[in-house]
């Protein structure tokens, strides 16, 4: 285990058991469908990886790339740095996130993504912290890989100050390293 985790959550294992179930219902649900599967970066990368190759059934992949800047007065505006190259017209597509907190992110990619006039939109998050979710955004995933409390965690793509992305396993940081 990394020094300066304190920490694990969910094991390498934990995590491949429950992408496996999620692939059988996504099988199902986009089976024939074509969808096309975006991912938003770079949290999402890893999990991205795993959940596609659980999907038994031909699917297109994207990728976006979005940051939030901040103005005088406000904070979580965000806008797209990078968009998919798919053209989504009557396509149907399916999400792909790592974790969905107060909302900003997945509500702004929705926003973005129906613009775009698809046929359906659904989205799966490998974790979802309802506790942390911003009043009024009501948004649900479609699929949830866990939930979990609120807690900041890190490995498995997410990071902190761009560390810790590529640990198999997701787990809490020592105190200390916030310091
Ligand atoms: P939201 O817009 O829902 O607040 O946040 C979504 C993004 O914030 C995630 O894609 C991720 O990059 C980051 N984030 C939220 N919670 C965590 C966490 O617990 N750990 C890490 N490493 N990133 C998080
Ligand atoms: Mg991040």
């Amino acid at each position: 285990m990394d020094k300066d985790i304190q920490e694990v959550l969910f094991t390498a294992d934990q995590i491949q058991e429950r992408i496996r179930q999620l692939g059988q219902e996504l099988t199902r649900d986009y089976e024939g469908k074509f969808p096309v599967v975006v991912g938003v970066l770079k949290g999402v990368v890893v999990f991205y990886a795993d959940m596609v190759r659980q999907i038994q059934t031909h699917c297109q992949m994207d990728f976006m790339t979005i940051s939030s800047y901040q103005g005088t007065q406000s904070t979580g505006n965000m806008v797209v740095k990078g968009d998919i190259s798919a053209d989504l017209k009557g396509r149907h597509v399916l999400v792909l996130e790592d974790i969905y907190d107060t909302g900003n992110s997945l509500t702004f990619v929705r926003e973005h993504l129906l613009s775009k006039e698809p046929a359906s939109l659904k989205i799966c998050t490998l974790f979802d912290k309802p506790e942390r979710r911003k009043p009024g955004i009501t948004l649900q995933a479609d699929y949830v890989g866990f939930t979990i409390p609120n807690a900041f965690v890190v490995g498995y793509g997410l990071d902190y100050n761009e560390k810790y992305r590529n640990l198999p396993y997701v787990g809490i940081l020592k105190p200390e390293i916030y310091q």
